[in-house]
This record gives structure tokens, sequence and C-alpha cells, in this order.
């Protein structure tokens, strides 16, 4: 399937996820689209099921907890494979935080992450506010002690499957104490009283999951639900963004090869002035330079993969991280722009794979940091430790 050396295990994981996207997923992708982002519940809990029986699900977490204990370089394997289909059908396939385990107390682990892992309970992330995006240390959040219990207060944007979780992880400044004005992340069950949906803004994509705006209204959780100490909050959030810029990468090199396979057959078989149009250079070059970007991103995505699992150094993982995403990202964004153009008109409609991908791969210059916050990072992880340290 690709040239890179992988082992036999690498490769059934791979082979795995690729039957289940093609068999599965890709013949609900226009039924999806024409329908909001839904499919009906019952094969969208049949995915799920299927996701978790193949061992896809909680593939990024041990598995003494329940999960499938992967390598990072299968992890991205099987997101690639998930990037070819619209995340409205591939989020069927769930990876709760991968940065708890470590950090969660075991209370904290048997009530919400081991269900989470099984499939009976999911979350969502609520650190984004109106004035706080990439900066996140903007937030004005607040947690304030009170006795036994914290009192959760702000108004969080952009929560990303609220609709579909029922617990949060909620980001705030502590007030008051030794840790006055320190990051703090708390895991909230979503009917716990004060936890107001204020409205479901619609976006670009066409998902089932939205991205709610949510209130906590002076909501009261007892302290056993702050992870880690106070003032740990920001670095849950570092190691959130690394394991979701990794992904993203991986999910972007899966697009581009669904366009370029898709463009690719179109070309071949459309006939304009009495050729098909792949005969035609301005054609043909499009779908090379596309093939092209796609190996490079691929490779640095794969390579960053086995520097992690080999245990790189984290601030070098946290730039390389940043890199694979800005490349990826940028690279599925212009893949996608010029299989719309090889579409033609067709690559226009709703109903076309390019089109689709065309819209939903913009945001991934946008969500888990810009693509100018990522060449901040990459800049000042330059400035610090040099070439070759990053890309030696
Ligand atoms: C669909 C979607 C889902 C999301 N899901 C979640 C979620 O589940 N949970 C969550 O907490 N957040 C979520 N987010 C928020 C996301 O992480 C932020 O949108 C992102 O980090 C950018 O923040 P912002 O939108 O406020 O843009 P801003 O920070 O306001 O940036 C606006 C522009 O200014 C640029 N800019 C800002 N600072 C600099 C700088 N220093 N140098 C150069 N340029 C700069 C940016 O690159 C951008 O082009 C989601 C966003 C989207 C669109």
């Amino acid at each position: 399937m690709t040239t890179y050396p992988l082992s036999d295990a690498d490769r059934e994981i791979q082979e795995r996820a690729r039957r289940f996207v093609d068999d599965e997923l890709i013949p609900w992708e226009l039924h999806a689209e024409e329908h909001g982002g839904q499919i009906p519940e019952e094969e969208h809990r049949a995915h799920e099921a299927k996701a978790r029986e193949l061992g896809l699900s909680g593939m990024n977490l041990p598995k003494e907890l329940g999960g499938g204990g992967f390598t990072t370089l299968q992890q991205v394997l099987v997101s690639e494979q998930i990037g070819r289909v619209t995340n409205a059908l591939g989020w069927c396939v769930h990876t709760p935080a991968e940065w708890a385990p470590e950090v969660m107390t075991d209370e904290q682990i048997e009530r919400w992450l081991k269900p989470a892992i099984r499939g009976e309970r999911s979350e969502c992330y609520a650190i984004t506010e109106a004035g706080a995006g990439s900066d996140v240390d903007a937030i004005q959040a607040t947690a304030r002690r009170d006795g036994d219990e914290y009192v959760l207060a702000g108004e969080k944007m952009h929560v990303t499957s609220f609709n579909r979780a029922d617990h949060i992880f909620f980001q705030a400044k502590i007030v008051g104490g030794d840790h006055a004005g320190e990051h703090a992340m708390f895991v909230v069950d979503k009917d716990t009283p004060g936890v107001r949906l204020v409205r479901e803004p619609r976006y670009t994509h066409t998902y089932p999951d939205t991205h709610a705006i949510v209130a906590f209204d002076d909501v009261r959780v007892p302290a056993s639900q702050l992870i880690g100490a106070e003032g740990d909050g920001m670095s849950f959030t570092y190691a959130w963004f690394r394991y979701e810029r990794l992904m993203i990468a991986a999910r972007c090199c899966g697009a581009a090869e669904r366009l370029i396979e898709e463009a690719t057959a179109f070309a071949k078989e459309r006939v304009q002035f009495g050729q098909p149009i792949i005969e035609n250079q301005a054609i043909s070059h499009m779908l090379a330079d596309s093939l092209t970007e796609l190996w490079a991103a691929r490779l640095m995505t794969y390579r960053l993969a086995e520097n992690i699992d080999a245990g790189a150094d984290v601030k070098i993982q946290h730039a390389q991280c940043s890199m694979a995403k800005l490349y990826a990202s940028e690279m599925a964004g212009r893949v996608a722009d010029r299989a719309v153009q090889i579409f033609g008109g067709r690559g226009y409609m709703r109903e076309n794979v390019a089109e689709r991908f065309w819209r939903e791969v913009r945001v991934d210059r946008i969500w888990e940091g810009t693509s100018e916050i990522q060449r901040e990072i990459v800049a000042d992880q330059l400035v610090k430790r040099g070439a070759q340290a990053l890309a030696g």
C-alpha cells in the first residue's frame, strides 16, 4: 500500500483500518452530506461497534485500561486511513485523552476514562473562549476553591462534539490561594447544574457533531474532579495539542491520497477536445505536484511518529508536531483545491468528494493552533535549538 518500510504488524493494522473505511464508511459519505452529516442512528452505532471490535477505538490507550496499546506509528497509520473519509463518519473511531492515564486518579480513570475507552461515555474539550483562541493564556474562565469543592465559571466556544459528549474537560484559571492565576483542568459531567448550552452555530463542514458555545454558571464540582494539581492545566493542553497535531497531519495525508486517486481516475476518463483531460500537462502536472507533496508530508508524519515512539525529547516532539501539522494541512489544502479544479464544474457540486474535502480540510489550518501559530512554535525552537536538532 505504501513504500515506507513497515513491519507486518503495522501493515496489518493499516489494512484493517483501510478496509473499514472503504467497506463500511465511504458508502455512507454521500448520504451523510445530504442529511446534515447524519446517518441513521443504528448505522452510526454499528460503525462505533465495528471500530471497537477492530481495535481502532481506544487504540491510543494502554491495554491494561482496555485500550489497544498501539504504537504512535500505528495510530498514525490508522488516522491516515480515517482521513480518507469525511470526519462526519470517521469520528466513529474514538480516541479518548491519551495524556489522561498518567495524571488521572484511580477514581477518575474508573469513572470517566475506562468507560470512554469502552465506548460507554464520551468527552469534549472546553478551552477556547471568545477572547482566548491562539492565546490560550488569555482565558478568563475561573476556578475558585470553596471547601471540598471548586466553583467553575466562564463561557467557552467551539466546543466540538458537545452534543454527543457526556463529560467535558474544562480549563480555567485558579482564583485565590498559592496558585492564583495558574491554569487548571477539570472533568465535569455535562448534566452538572450550571452547565448551559448557549447555542450551536453552523460551520463550513457538514458534521453531526456540533461546536457549541457553552456557559459554566458557577458550576460546583468536588475537588476530586481537578485533574492533576492546580497549575498543571496547560501541560495537559500541550500534550493534547501534540497528539492532535500529529493525527491531523496523518488525516490530511489520507485526505490527499483519496483526492489524488479520485482526481486521477476522473482525469483519465473525462474526455474533452477528443482526448482524456489527463493528456494535458496543465492537468497532469497538478496531480504530479499533489503526489510529490503527499509523499513529503507522509514521510515527515511517519518519521515523527517513529521519533515519538523512540522517546524523542518532548520539546523536539512539540516543534516537529507543529511542522507536520503545518506542512500536511497546507498540502491537503492545495491538493483539495487542485482536485476541485480537475473535476471542473462537478468539483463544485456538494455530491463530489473534492468539494467536500475542499471545505473540510480548511479547518486543519485553524484548529489545534493556526498555521501562523505553528510557524511561531517552529521558529522559536529553531532559534533555541538549531536546524540540526529539528530537521537533521
Ligand atoms: C471547527 C472548530 C472546532 C474547534 N474545536 C475546539 C474544541 O473542541 N475545543 C476548544 O477549546 N477549541 C476548539 N476550537 C478552537 C480552535 O483551537 C481555535 O479556533 C484556534 O486555536 C484559533 O483561535 P481563534 O479562532 O480564536 O483565532 P485567533 O487567535 O483570534 O486568530 C485570528 C488570526 O490571527 C492570527 N494570529 C493570532 N495570533 C497570532 C500571532 N501571534 N502571530 C501571527 N498570527 C496570529 C491567527 O493565526 C489567525 O489567522 C475549534 C475551532 C474550530 C474552527
